[in-house]
């Protein structure tokens, strides 16, 4: 049997915010600080979308910033895995009939893994990226 990932691998995320409040970056900020610590499993924020394994999206997709997350996401090499934070993110929350909406994430890249809340708590989040990590495994194909 092979080494599951967590074990031979860190997992590490990049956060873009397509138009977020702010209100969910907050609750990012709280998810990495030592009350939870993710760094002891090897999971952190990076700041380069090239290094990430996980791209985290906060907020719906404001029309300026579409193009910038098709950049983004194309930028981070494969296998990887999207996890949207918000409800924003996921369905336009209360933003959902802006002008300026180009829509929700799904909409403009793929989402592997929908973490809902307004905000959500950092024990969800932290959830998420378990299902984030679970997913990039059966990607990859390893522990199997
Ligand atoms: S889900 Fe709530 S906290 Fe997050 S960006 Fe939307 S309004 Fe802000």
């Amino acid at each position: 049997m092979k080494p599951t990932r967590a074990f031979n691998e860190s997992l590490w995320a990049f956060h873009f915010n397509s138009g977020s409040c702010n209100g969910c970056e907050i609750e990012i900020v709280a998810a990495i600080t030592p009350r939870y610590d993710p760094e002891r499993f090897g999971i952190k924020l990076v700041g380069s979308p090239k290094h990430a394994d996980l791209l985290i999206i906060t907020g719906p997709v404001v029309k300026k910033m579409k193009d910038r997350l098709l950049r983004v996401y194309a930028q981070i090499p494969d296998p990887k895995v999207v996890m949207c934070v918000g409800t924003c993110g996921i369905s336009g929350g209360v933003f959902y009939d802006s002008y300026n909406l180009e829509g929700p994430v799904d909409d403009v890249v793929p989402v592997d893994v929908y973490v809902p809340g307004c905000p959500p708590r950092p024990e969800a989040i932290i959830h998420g990226v378990v299902k984030a990590l679970a997913k990039l495994e059966r990607i990859e194909g390893v522990g199997q």
